[in-house]
């Protein structure tokens, strides 16, 4: 539906985009993660035509965004970051001017207007003036804009930023109505909206795309033995001595003393879960056991560090020490 190949831009010397390189299948809904100036907003920009690539091509079901920008752009709606309304005009007015610009046919027009009302719920204030709506209801205006014709493919960037948490509900329910038999592509810098309505996410850091896969499988890392740490008060060679003799364990890994307290990983075999027995070994050789867990990785985990090394990293390594940056907030203190 959507392919990206090679795709660069700059700034001046300033690389935003980085050569991204990806196809996007039509009936799913696509989430562009990542932190601000990421270059999300850029690359939704080259995809729907605003914005010239410095390199690279974007093709639009087949066609060339910018050697046949008709064919492609007829199966786009756009919200983008700043919506482009008319203060000056009522949502009636401006949606009906929309539809002109998306040359709706004439004798179509207004059944379409008043379709995108209903769905994006602008019905009580369409006679009012744009300039005199609520940020909420100009994001709707906004997204009515966007769907107004129903196009194969959605693009919206940051389409919940500045709403309430009301209004983002709706919005979310909205994207999810639209999702059942439209292309969407929204961006976020949260991560939990993206989890919660997104299929598929491509994670975006510093123009590069660093992951893409579907929320279930950035939490999985398949083929990787799991990990189970925990805290005793044996020391580390009683500990050894305890978890050689438990079946299901391929490695046993002590990572430090302290404090009276030795911390231990142990890799399970694949396919076995070794918590119990781990417990009635040290229960029955009368030693504590303070902590008893599987370490996991969570999308938090996977965002996290692939976006502050800005470089696919070895989340293997993460699972196994358990890293956890609990505490971290962006700029504008969301995730
Ligand atoms: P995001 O939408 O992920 O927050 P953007 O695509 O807006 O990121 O920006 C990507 C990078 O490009 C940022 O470093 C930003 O400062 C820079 N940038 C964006 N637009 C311009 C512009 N018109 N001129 C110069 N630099 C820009
Ligand atoms: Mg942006």
């Amino acid at each position: 539906m959507i392919e990206v190949r090679n795709l660069v831009k700059k700034y001046g010397n300033h690389l935003a985009i980085d050569h991204l390189d990806f196809k996007l299948e039509a009936g799913r809904v696509y989430g562009f993660l990542g932190p601000n100036g990421a270059g999300k907003s850029t690359t939704m920009n080259i995809i729907t035509g605003y914005l010239g690539a410095t390199e690279g091509q974007v093709l639009i079901g087949g066609h060339d965004i910018l050697k046949e920008p008709e064919a492609a752009k007829r199966q786009i709606g756009y919200l983008p970051e700043q919506p482009p309304l008319y203060m000056e005009m009522t949502v009636r007015e401006y949606l009906e001017f929309a539809a002109e610009l998306k040359k709706i046919p004439g004798k179509d027009r207004e059944k379409a207007v008043d379709e995108v009302e209903k769905l994006v719920k602008v019905r009580g204030v369409e006679d009012r003036l744009i300039k005199n709506l609520s940020k909420g209801y100009r994001q709707r205006v906004g997204l009515a804009q966007a769907v107004l014709g129903f196009p194969d493919i959605i693009i919206l960037d940051e389409p919940t930023v500045g709403l309430d948490p009301k209004q983002i509900v709706e919005i979310r329910t909205l994207i999810r109505r639209l999702a059942k038999n439209h292309t969407v592509i929204l961006s976020s810098h949260i991560l939990a909206e993206v989890r919660e309505v997104c299929d598929y996410i491509l994670i975006i850091s510093g123009g590069k795309l660093v992951a893409s896969d579907t929320p279930e499988n950035l939490e999985k890392l398949p083929g990787e033995p799991d990990t189970v740490e925990i805290e005793t008060e044996a020391p580390p060679a009683v500990v050894e001595e305890t978890l050689k003799n438990v079946p299901g364990i391929e490695r046993i890994i002590i990572k430090e003393r302290k404090d009276g307290v030795t911390r231990a990983q142990v890799r399970e075999k694949k396919g076995e879960d070794v918590r119990a027995r781990i417990f009635t070994a040290f229960a029955g050789n009368k030693l504590t056991l303070l902590t008893l867990r599987r370490l996991t990785v969570s999308l938090e985990d996977v965002f996290m560090e692939l976006t502050q090394k800005n470089t696919v990293t070895d989340l293997a390594e993460l699972k196994a020490d358990g890293k956890r940056r609990e505490g971290d907030e962006d700029d504008d203190g969301n995730l």
